[in-house]
């Protein structure tokens, strides 16, 4: 058998560049570009862990057919044959997800600083952070049960609609009135679009595998989990039991946040930092404080 040697590599190597165009490049960057995207939305999802699967039984395959196996190259074979129809039904929702996301998406295009909200937006959401963390260390002091959805891409049309219009200025007496117990708008959820209190009392959808979700959790950190699985938003929960601030994100629910943390997370989110800043700082302060209860793990 003849191995190439480094410099008849190199050769080839060589002789490829030198036939390159602009185009290629072009072509090349945008690819990378496509295959890094969908590879970050994949990984947001329980496809990530299909594709490990998929993974292994392609090695188990190779491995088979490498040593001359004869069973397991054939089932593994009639599995292929039937595996993209099979995996397109079971993961239906995750599919319908996957492609309603790419739709709001703005293509990493707001990490590059290329599209975001206008200054006046911006504005709106820094006043309401302010008030939303107050609220929140408020309401989780006093144990009173809260939900707020912020929305961002995805919008919650549907939840809206099932709720009260209000439209009001954040405030963090509006926030306390909201969920006072026995008001009549304290029961669901608060929906906030660009920085203001669009509605309140909204009900938010279940989760898809309810079955997998720590028993432990009600229906008010379910709620706030499904709406983060059907749509990009945020949605910050406080626990009337424990007093305890949660924030579930794409499905999943990270607990006991403080002030601090919760007003991190919503800076990084909503607010376009400068970009120097956003290098230097961390992504999750305080995580290691908190547990993370993963509906989709
Ligand atoms: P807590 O820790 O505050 O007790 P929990 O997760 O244990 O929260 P429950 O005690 O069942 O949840 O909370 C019930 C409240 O949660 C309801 O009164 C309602 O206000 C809110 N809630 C429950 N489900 C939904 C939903 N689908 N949409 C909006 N709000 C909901
Ligand atoms: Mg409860």
């Amino acid at each position: 058998m003849h191995f190439p040697s480094l410099h008849d590599m190199w050769e080839a190597v060589f002789s490829v560049l030198q036939t390159m165009t602009v185009v290629d490049v072009l072509d090349i960057i945008l690819l990378s570009y496509v295959i890094y995207y969908f590879s970050k939305l994949i990984r947001e999802t329980r496809a990530g862990q299909l594709l490990k699967g998929i993974a292994f039984l392609v090695v188990v395959y190779v491995l088979g057919k490498f040593v001359q196996l004869k069973a397991i190259p054939f089932i593994l074979e009639r599995l292929f044959d039937i595996g993209l129809l099979a995996i397109l039904i079971v993961f239906q929702p995750e599919v319908r997800r996957t492609v309603e996301k790419l739709g709001h998406s703005q293509f990493g295009l707001k990490a590059l600083g290329l599209v975001g909200p206008s200054d006046e937006v911006s504005a709106r959401w820094a006043y309401a952070i302010e008030e939303i963390c107050d609220a929140c260390v408020e309401l989780s002091s006093t144990c009173t049960g809260a939900l707020i959805v912020i929305e961002q891409q995805t919008h919650l049309g549907e939840q809206i609609e099932n709720g009260t219009i209000l439209n009001a200025s954040p405030s963090k007496e509006l926030f306390g009135n909201i969920f006072y117990p026995k008001t009549p708008l304290h029961d669901g959820a608060v929906i906030m679009r660009d920085g203001m209190i669009l509605a309140a009392a909204c009900f938010l959808p279940k989760p898809q595998k309810e079955e997998l979700i720590n028993k432990k959790l009600g229906s008010r950190h379910r709620a706030a989990i499904g709406m983060s699985e059907n749509s990009d938003a945020i949605v910050i929960v406080v626990s009337e039991e424990t007093g305890q601030i949660s924030v579930a994100e794409n499905g999943a629910l990270t607990r006991n946040f403080t002030r601090e943390d919760l007003h991190h997370l919503l800076t990084e989110r909503l607010l376009p930092a400068p970009s120097e800043n956003k290098l230097r700082l961390p992504r999750h302060r305080g995580k290691e404080k908190r547990t993370k209860d993963e509906k989709s793990a």
